[in-house]
């Protein structure tokens, strides 16, 4: 293994409820838990249950940034990405946007641990991203590992051959990510320890 490439949200950052909270307050609505998870089944923007319909995504992304971009890292996950390192070459593909991603990364300072930080405005498909990787750092699809917390980003890999690591911690729980076969499934972050053994 050479390569390891996270997903952002959800996996390096549990940001369910500051989303839940947030486009609650931006958007002027009233935002469960069970309308997050509803929003959609393949992509955070298919608004499939209707209620964000005409959001407007960019604006929405400027309006968290200063909060988003200031999150604190959870401690653990932080040790296992400077650990991991030093032995693999890191990467981000993720649905966010590159400011907020970036500069929470900076501020966490992580940001010099990951190479590619690849997000929302370089492609809005993770198989565009993951080729990108492929190409530009001469890897093979056998040779890198993907974490994720998301079905349609494990349907993703699949396309690519990477396999995945999902974790049950994340926006899809430990059932629906079984129904797509990822490689492994964890609980925490340095679980990736022995898997990578
Ligand atoms: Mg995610």
């Amino acid at each position: 293994m050479k390569a390891l490439i996270f997903d952002f949200d959800w996996v390096i950052h549990d940001t369910f409820e500051f989303h839940r909270n947030k486009i609650e307050e931006y958007f002027e609505i009233d935002f469960s838990k069970q309308d997050l998870k509803d929003l959609s089944n393949w992509s955070i923007f298919s608004n499939t249950n209707g209620k964000m319909e005409n959001a407007d995504w960019d604006w929405y992304t400027n309006y968290i940034y200063s909060e988003y971009s200031v999150l604190e890292i959870d401690k653990k996950i932080k040790n296992t990405i400077l650990e991991l390192s030093k032995n693999y070459s890191l990467h981000i593909i993720s649905s966010g946007w590159t400011r907020n991603v970036t500069e929470y990364l900076k501020n966490n300072q992580i940001h010099h641990a990951f190479g590619d930080i690849l997000c929302y405005e370089f492609h809005k498909s993770k198989i565009a991203k993951f080729e990108h990787i492929f190409s530009k750092h001469k890897l093979n699809s056998n040779e890198c590992l993907f974490v994720t917390d998301t079905l349609w980003d494990i349907l993703e890999a699949n396309e690519v051959w990477v396999k995945t690591i999902a974790v049950d911690f994340g926006y899809h729980d430990k059932e629906l990510l079984e129904t797509w076969k990822p490689h492994k499934i964890i609980s925490n972050f340095p679980e990736l320890f022995n898997i990578l053994k």
